[in-house]
C-alpha cells in the first residue's frame, strides 16, 4: 500500500477552531449539508467525552456518529467490525473522501501490517479498523499501549454490538473479550453502534462492554422512503415481478426461501434476458463473493438469492426488495426488506404471499428437534402471517413489533393508499371477546373459533365448553372471517395473545371497554385488488433523469478504474441532485449535498465536464433566447440524436407521431440541432424551402395546396422551422 493512502489535511484542534460549527464540519468532510436525526445531539455527546449506545435502524447513518467526532478529536478511534468486507468498505469510503482511515486484518501481508502500524504510529491515522480477535490479542494489546503512550486514543467505536449478546442473531464470541477494552483504558470513551433493537440485546451490551453510563440514543425504526406492499402470489406472480423489475433500472434484491428456487427464477431472468445473478449456500466461496462483487459494482443489475445474502452488505443504493417468498419471521422481514434505500431515496419492499409457502415453512419448522425452538417458530411465523394478511398500515404493524407505535395514515404502503372500506364489527366484536372471557381466558384463536362456529370436538366436549352460552353463536361467520377479525383484535391492541409460543388469548382494559358498549369496533374488509404500483412523487423529470444517467456511466467509469463500487464515488441522491441543479462549475457543484471538498477536488472536473456535454448537445445554452424547450421535448429530442425514425420514437415514447414532430420543429425553432435531412427527403426538403421563400411564413394548408398530394404536413411542418430558425439568424 503506498502512501497515498493517507490523504487527509489532518484534523487537528485547529482544524475544530476552523469549523466551530459541526454542520460545516460535516459538509467539509463529508459533503452533507445537515445531521439525520440524532446524528448531532450523540456526535455532540461524544465529544464531550461520554460513553454511547447508539441504536438506529439500517441506513440511519450509524457511522458517522463516530466518524465525525474521530475527526474533530484528537487521537486515534479504533473501530471494532466483524466483517472484513464491511472494514474494507467503510474505509474505501473514508479515504474517497480524503479521510485518514486504515485497517488490520488477516487479509493483509505481515509487510503491510507492519507499515500500517508505522504509519498510526506516526499519527497520521484518525481511525482504525480492526476486527475483535485480532484487537484482544496477545500480539496486539502491546501495540494499543504504544498508541496510548504516543497519540492517545479518541475512542472505541463498537460496530454490530449486538455481537456481544447470546440473545442476538449474531453471536461472536470475540465481542464478550472487549471488555478488556475498558478495563484497560478505563478513562477512553467506548461508543456501541447496533441495529438490534430488543431489550435484552442492548442490556447486554451495556453489561458485556461495561459502558458506564452510557447517553443512549434509539431512533425511530420506522424508514420513511420505502414504500411497503403485500401481493398475493397468483399464477401470474411471475408476470409481476418482471413488471417491477424493468419498472425502475436500478438494483434490486430478490429474496427465495430455497436454494432450488433461486437456481429456478435466475434462469427465468435471464432467459427473460434481465441481467441476475444467483447467491445461496449451495454456490462455492468463489462463486458467491464473484456474485456479490459484481452486484456491488453494478456490473449486474439483480440478486437472486436465499437469505444467506446481505450481511455485511453497505449498497445504499439497492431500489428494490422483493421477497417472493415469505420470510420466517417479521424480525428478518424488516431487516432483508431494509437493505433497499439505505441512502434514503424511495425505494420498494414488495412481499408476495401464499398459503402454500406458509406450509413449506411449517413443514420446515416440524423438522426442528426442540419443542420450545418449534413453538417459538410457529409464533414468530404467525406474527409474520399477520403482517402478510393485516388490513391496517403496514408501518404499524411492523413498529409495533419493535415495541414502537406508529399511528395514522403513512401514505407510503399498500393499505394506506388504498385503504380498504370499514365496517362496523362491534357485535361481533363482543361474541367473540365474551367466549374468551367465558372460557377463563386459557385458549388461543382456533379453539374460540371452534366455540363460536359449534363445532363438536373432543376437547370442547370434555371441557363441557358446549354448554357455554357463546357456543355456536358464531355460526353465520367462516372459520376465515373470525380468524381475521381475531387479527385485527390484536393489531388494534383490543386484545392480547401471550408470546410464551401458545398465544393464549387475553383480555385487556380496551377489551372490557368493548364489552361495556363503551368503545365502536371499525375494521377493513379485505377485498382481493391487484394494487398497483405508483411511481414515486420525488422522481426526476424524464429530462434530468436522461442527465441522471449519463453521470451514473461517468461514476461507474471512475469506479471501475479504481476498482471500487460506484456508490464510493458519489452517491445517487448527490447524482440526481447533479441532474436536477446543472451545476456548471466547480464552485455550484460543491453546494451539493453529498460534494464534500475531498470528491470536488478529484472528481469534479468529471462531472462537471459531462453536464457541460449534455447541455451543449442538447443545446441548452445559458443564453435561452428563443425559450427553452420542455422536459417532453428534450426527450424526444434525445431518442433523434440516437438516430430513431419518428415512427420509432412515437412508439417508443407512447405518443402520436404528430407530437413527435411538433416537438422536433419546436425545437429547431429553439435553436436545437435537428436534422432535418433525416426526417425529409433531400429533394423534397429543398422543394418545401423554395415554396416557403416565395410565399413566406404562410399557414401550412396553402403551402400544401401549392405541392400536392405527395407531401406531407408533416414534412412541411418540419422544413418550415428549420426555415424559420434560419430567417432568425
Ligand atoms: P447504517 O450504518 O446506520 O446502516 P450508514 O452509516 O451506512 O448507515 O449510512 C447510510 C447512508 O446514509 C450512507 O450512504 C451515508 O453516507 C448516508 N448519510 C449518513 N449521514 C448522512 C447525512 N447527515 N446526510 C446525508 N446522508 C448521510
Ligand atoms: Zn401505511
Amino acid at each position: 500500500m503506498c502512501n497515498s493512502q493517507f490523504l487527509s489535511p489532518l484534523p487537528t484542534p485547529q482544524t475544530m477552531l476552523q469549523y466551530p460549527n459541526l454542520e460545516q464540519a460535516l459538509k467539509y468532510y463529508f459533503g452533507y449539508d445537515s445531521f439525520r436525526p440524532g446524528q448531532r445531539q450523540i456526535i455532540e455527546a461524544a465529544l464531550q467525552n461520554r460513553d454511547l449506545l447508539i441504536i438506529m435502524p439500517t441506513g440511519g447513518g450509524k457511522s458517522m456518529c463516530f466518524q465525525l467526532p474521530a475527526l474533530l478529536k484528537e487521537g486515534v478511534t479504533i473501530v471494532v467490525s466483524p466483517l472484513i468486507a464491511l472494514m474494507q468498505d467503510q474505509v474505501e469510503t473514508l479515504r474517497k473522501n480524503g479521510v485518514a482511515a486504515t485497517f488490520l486484518n488477516s487479509s493483509l501481508s505481515q509487510y503491510q501490517v507492519r507499515s500500517r502500524e508505522e504509519y498510526i504510529l506516526a499519527g497520521k491515522v484518525k481511525l482504525l479498523y480492526v476486527s475483535p480477535e485480532r484487537l484482544v490479542s496477545e500480539r496486539f494489546l502491546p501495540f494499543l499501549d504504544l498508541i496510548k503512550e504516543k497519540i492517545g486514543f479518541a475512542g472505541f467505536a463498537i460496530d454490530e454490538a449486538h455481537c456481544v449478546s447470546e440473545w442476538g442473531h449474531d453471536f461472536r464470541p470475540e465481542y464478550n473479550q472487549l471488555i478488556l477494552l475498558r478495563k484497560r483504558y478505563p478513562d477512553v470513551p467506548t461508543w456501541a453502534l447496533t441495529a438490534t433493537a430488543t431489550d435484552r440485546v442492548r442490556a447486554d451490551i451495556v453489561k458485556q462492554l461495561g459502558l458506564k453510563q452510557p447517553s443512549l440514543h434509539i431512533a425511530s425504526f420506522n424508514r420513511p422512503n420505502l414504500y411497503y406492499e403485500v401481493r398475493e402470489k397468483t399464477k401470474n406472480a411471475y408476470s409481476e415481478l418482471l413488471e417491477l423489475i424493468k419498472e425502475n433500472e436500478a438494483s434490486g434484491i430478490i429474496y427465495c426461501l430455497t436454494r432450488k428456487k433461486v437456481d429456478e427464477l435466475t434462469f427465468k431472468l435471464n432467459h427473460d434476458n434481465i441481467s441476475a445473478l444467483p447467491y445461496h449456500a449451495g454456490l462455492s466461496d468463489e462463486e458467491r463473493t464473484q456474485n456479490q462483487t459484481r452486484f456491488i459494482r453494478d456490473d449486474v443489475r439483480l440478486m437472486v438469492a436465499t437469505i444467506a445474502f446481505g450481511m455485511g452488505i453497505n449498497k445504499p443504493d439497492v431500489r428494490l426488495v422483493v421477497h417472493f417468498d415469505i420470510s420466517k419471521n417479521l424480525e428478518s422481514y424488516y431487516q432483508e426488506s431494509g437493505r433497499a434505500g439505505r441512502d434514503g431515496e424511495p425505494s420498494k419492499c414488495i412481499l408476495f404471499h401464499s398459503f402454500a409457502d406458509v406450509k413449506t415453512i411449517e413443514w420446515l419448522i416440524d423438522q426442528k428437534n426442540e419443542e420450545q425452538e418449534k413453538l417459538i417458530a410457529r409464533q414468530q411465523l404467525r406474527q409474520m402471517i399477520d403482517y402478510a394478511e393485516g388490513t391496517v398500515c403496514r408501518r404499524t404493524i411492523q413498529l409495533g413489533y419493535f415495541g414502537e407505535s406508529f399511528v395514522g395514515n403513512c401514505g407510503t404502503c399498500d393499505n394506506c393508499r388504498f385503504p380498504k372500506p370499514m365496517q362496523d364489527l362491534t357485535i361481533d366484536t363482543m361474541k367473540f371477546l365474551s367466549c374468551v372471557a367465558r372460557c377463563r381466558e386459557k385458549y388461543g384463536m382456533h379453539y374460540i373459533i371452534d366455540i363460536l362456529r359449534g363445532a363438536k370436538t373432543q376437547k370442547i366436549i370434555q371441557n363441557g365448553h358446549d354448554k357455554l352460552s357463546t357456543y355456536g353463536i358464531g355460526k353465520d361467520k367462516s372459520v376465515d372471517e373470525w380468524r381475521f377479525l381475531c387479527r385485527s383484535l390484536l393489531h388494534q391492541g383490543l386484545l392480547k395473545q401471550t408470546t410464551d409460543g401458545y398465544s393464549v388469548l387475553k383480555l385487556n382494559e380496551l377489551s372490557w371497554e368493548v364489552m361495556r358498549r363503551q368503545r365502536e369496533v371499525f375494521m377493513a374488509v379485505p377485498i382481493a385488488q391487484k394494487v398497483s404500483v405508483l411511481k414515486e412523487s420525488t422522481q426526476l423529470s424524464a429530462e434530468a433523469e436522461l442527465l441522471f444517467q449519463r453521470l451514473r456511466n461517468v461514476r461507474k467509469q471512475i469506479a471501475d478504474a479504481q476498482g471500487v463500487p460506484p456508490y464510493i464515488i458519489f452517491g445517487d441522491s448527490t447524482l440526481k441532485l447533479m441532474a436536477q441543479n446543472k451545476p456548471k462549475s466547480k464552485q455550484d457543484l460543491s453546494k451539493i449535498s453529498g460534494v464534500g471538498s475531498h470528491k470536488l477536488a478529484s472528481y469534479g472536473e468529471r462531472f462537471i465536464a459531462e453536464i457541460h456535454r449534455y447541455l451543449q448537445e442538447n443545446g441548452i445554452s445559458s443564453t435561452k433566447s428563443h425559450g427553452s424547450p420542455t422536459d417532453t421535448e428534450l426527450v424526444t429530442f434525445e431518442y433523434h440524436k440516437q438516430g430513431l425514425s419518428i415512427e420509432q420514437i412515437a412508439q417508443k415514447r407512447n405518443i402520436r407521431s404528430t407530437t413527435v414532430i411538433r416537438h422536433l420543429s419546436d425545437l429547431i425553432e429553439k435553436n436545437h440541432p435537428v436534422d432535418v435531412k433525416m426526417l425529409v427527403p433531400k429533394e423534397k426538403l429543398q422543394k418545401i424551402w423554395q415554396v416557403l421563400d416565395i410565399l413566406g411564413d404562410i399557414s401550412l394548408t396553402p403551402i400544401k395546396e401549392y405541392l400536392g398530394d405527395s407531401y406531407s404536413f408533416d414534412e412541411i411542418r418540419l422544413v418550415r422551422g428549420k426555415w424559420r430558425h434560419e430567417g432568425k439568424k
